[in-house]
């Protein structure tokens, strides 16, 4: 099992661990610092504006980054005072096919005591961390050839009901973009609570079963890359669509039939989201940069991989054996993945290259397969 580990992360280019050591603390400091520093970047609020654009200087900045600062409207509502047009920030990096991953965090911040439009609103956890993740992330993964394309999204609008993101899926549906993950990172800057609690060696990533998208096999994937590639660090999944009574940006575009879930730190602190409390003093950035590295491994691995094959069958082979075939892609190469049927994550991967089939010494009625293109999101057995 470790020799088939190891080739899944050789065959990955480039290599996630020189990528994973260039996630640098003091530069996810300082842009939390500049986002925290506007007086408020509530969506109503023309500081969101200046905020957006200040975000846009910094993607601009990375060699071969292409930024868009979309506009939308919006009308007036509970958390909306006016009928507006609203901006946020997509940051491309352009791969070899239109195949898209996405990445990104909610620029607005919120205060409920204060007034909207001008009301101190830091927002450092909620979710300036989710943003300076997003450019790290962009700023690690620059330069190299990749087969797919990157996005960096900065949404606004989250905390008046998911309004960017809501945008942005509707957009790429209406266009036809191929959008094959979305990860939103939303708070999660932080390893630790009032009550005592802590952990800063796992991010929980909350993912939804349903029709037209397989967010939870994207969950289970990130699972297992990130439990392998990440030192010290291990996603802790959660089989929901997110916390109780809680939204973000990854459910506009699950709704869209995309495959797309939420990264959230272990352990939040309730009583300082949405309040001026919400600073930079109660971060970790020891932890957030775990959690960038997770986000890189993750985007490093899926930007390269090609489509998952088709018509996975599992058959029982020879009495005690699995067989399995696929239609496989020419010039693709394969991994299998099995879990017991119990077992919520996979337990195990084995790199089978550019075939259609294998035999695995595993018994069928005991086991749960899947097939994933290297580095892409395996395609599970049914049933
Ligand atoms: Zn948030």
């Amino acid at each position: 099992m470790l020799a088939s580990l190891a080739a899944i992360i050789f065959m990955t280019q480039p290599n996630p661990q020189d990528l994973l050591a260039q996630v640098d603390q003091a530069r996810l400091r300082a842009t939390v610092e500049t986002l925290s520093s506007f007086t408020t970047r509530n969506t109503n609020s023309p500081e969101l504006t200046n905020a957006c654009e200040w975000i846009a200087g910094e993607f601009r900045k990375i060699p071969g980054c292409e930024v868009e600062i979309m506009r939308y409207p919006v009308t007036a509502s509970r958390r909306i005072t006016r009928d507006m047009e609203v901006v946020q920030v997509i940051a491309t990096l352009k791969g070899e096919t239109d195949d898209i991953v996405m990445m990104g965090g909610h620029i607005d911040s919120l205060n409920l005591e204060v007034d909207a439009e001008t009301g101190r609103a830091p927002g450092a956890n909620d979710d300036a961390s989710g943003v300076a993740a997003s450019l790290e992330t962009c700023r690690i993964l620059a330069g190299q050839k990749r087969r797919n394309t990157l996005k960096f999204v900065a949404f606004s609008g989250e905390e008046q009901g998911l309004l960017g993101s809501t945008a942005l899926a509707k957009r790429a549906k209406a266009e036809g973009w191929k959008v094959q993950a979305v990860l939103s990172n939303d708070t999660v800057g932080s390893s630790s609570n009032l009550a005592g609690q802590k952990n800063d060696k796992q991010v929980r990533v909350f993912s939804e079963e349903g029709e037209g998208h397989h967010s939870r096999e994207l969950a289970r994937y990130i699972e297992w890359l990130v439990n392998h590639e990440v030192k010290d660090f291990s996603i802790k999944l959660v089989f929901r669509r997110d916390r109780f009574g809680r939204g973000g940006d990854h459910t506009p575009f699950v709704a869209e039939g995309f495959n797309a879930v939420r990264f959230v730190e272990v352990h939040e602190e309730y009583t300082r989201q949405h309040t001026p409390n919400d600073v930079i003093d109660h971060m970790d950035f020891a932890y957030l940069a775990k959690v960038t590295q997770a986000n890189v491994s993750s985007l490093s691995s899926l930007g390269d991989a090609r489509p998952g094959p088709a018509q996975l069958r599992v058959q029982r082979a020879d009495n005690h054996q699995s067989h399995l075939t696929w239609k496989a892609d020419e010039g693709t190469s394969y991994v299998v993945f099995w879990r017991d049927t119990t077992s919520p994550t996979w337990q195990g991967a084995k790199v089978v290259g550019a075939v259609g089939e294998t035999t695995l010494d595993m018994n069928v009625d005991d086991h749960t397969f899947a097939i994933g293109s290297l580095g892409g999101i395996p395609v599970a057995q049914q049933g």
